[in-house]
């Protein structure tokens, strides 16, 4: 069976861009809009020779939770959950917010493997934002240009000791 890699973060960081680039296919939607997830995607995703399977979150369809927050909460909780390993992704032009720190909570509270992934580190205006990365207390950060398929042989690194 191969292992399932959940990719966990805050609205508009990227997750839905590095989930398309990890399956190789456009299956997720990709929105400048916060949230536009419609539900959660998963596909079978290579990095050099690894093999899992990848989990996009942050849909909106658990019927059960009355507001957006709560639809996010108990999505990301779930897939979670389901997973072995987690992929945390954070904007490394914005830095990390509340919002970015509330997610971390959940995951930190899962004690499963997380591979932090600092996306949108191209250029220079990632840089600062990646060391802000370190704060959230996940491990060290990947500095990743998911858009611009960059930093991909750091992430083969750290997903290859945590699998
Ligand atoms: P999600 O809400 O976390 O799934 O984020 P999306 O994958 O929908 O992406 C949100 C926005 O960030 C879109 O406008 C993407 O084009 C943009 N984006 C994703 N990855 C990168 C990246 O590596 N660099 C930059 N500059 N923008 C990115
Ligand atoms: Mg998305």
């Amino acid at each position: 069976m191969l292992p399932v890699v959940a990719i966990i973060g805050r609205p508009n960081v990227g997750k839905s861009t590095l989930f398309n680039r990890l399956v190789g296919r456009r299956i997720a939607l990709v929105d400048d809009r916060p949230g536009v997830t419609r539900d959660r995607r998963e596909g079978e995703a290579t990095v050099g020779d690894l093999e899992f399977i990848a989990i996009d979150t942050a849909g909106l369809e658990d019927a059960e939770e009355a507001t957006l927050a709560g639809r996010m909460r108990a999505q990301t909780m779930s897939a979670v959950e389901g997973a072995d390993i987690i992929l945390f992704v954070m904007d490394a032009r914005v830095g990390i917010t509340p919002e970015d720190e509330y997610f971390a909570g959940i995951v930190r509270k899962a004690g499963k493997p997380v591979v932090l992934v600092a996306n949108k580190a191209e250029g220079h205006g990632g840089t600062a934002g990646a060391y802000d990365a370190f704060r959230l207390g996940l491990g060290d950060p990947v500095p990743l240009s998911a858009e611009h398929n960059e930093g991909f042989v750091d992430l083969y690194q750290a997903l290859n000791a945590a699998i």
